[in-house]
């Protein structure tokens, strides 16, 4: 999968593990409307369907700040993961072995459930690959 366009498409959830350290995040990706920057949120607690905690934005040319309404600390694990990633992708350098990012088994674009295979490859349902292929 494409990393950036998945987590940029409107409503990307996916998970960010560090397989060498055991470490992982869920982070929740959200652009409100096509002209507006992506809200970033970490999950917090126990229930994976509410539980997210607002991090920051993503500003266009995938450009991320810690947000001052956070309660989470800038220098916070979570908080420093999702720069790090970011900013990695932004440079459009190769994550390490070790890191991997999956989608949560949902379309990145609007959130349904993947069930058809090469879906699940991409992380976008038929319809939204078909729309994103459209607009490139
Ligand atoms: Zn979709």
């Amino acid at each position: 999968m494409d990393i950036i366009q998945f987590i940029t498409a409107g409503n990307a959830l996916f998970t960010l593990e560090n397989t060498a350290t055991g470490n992982r995040f869920t982070f929740r990706v959200r652009q409100p409307g096509d002209d507006k920057p992506h809200f970033v949120s970490v999950l917090t607690g126990a229930d994976n369907e509410s539980d997210y905690t607002f991090l920051g934005t993503i500003f266009d040319g995938l450009r991320y700040r810690h947000g001052r309404r956070s309660p989470i600390a800038p220098t916070a694990p979570s908080a420093r993961a999702f720069d790090w990633l970011v900013r990695r992708l932004s440079q459009n350098a190769h994550l390490p072995e070790v890191v991997r990012v999956c989608h949560c088994g949902k379309c990145g674009r609007c959130g349904r459930t993947l069930t058809v295979p090469e879906s699940v490859d991409t992380g976008f349902g038929p319809e939204c690959a078909k729309l994103l292929k459209g607009v490139e």
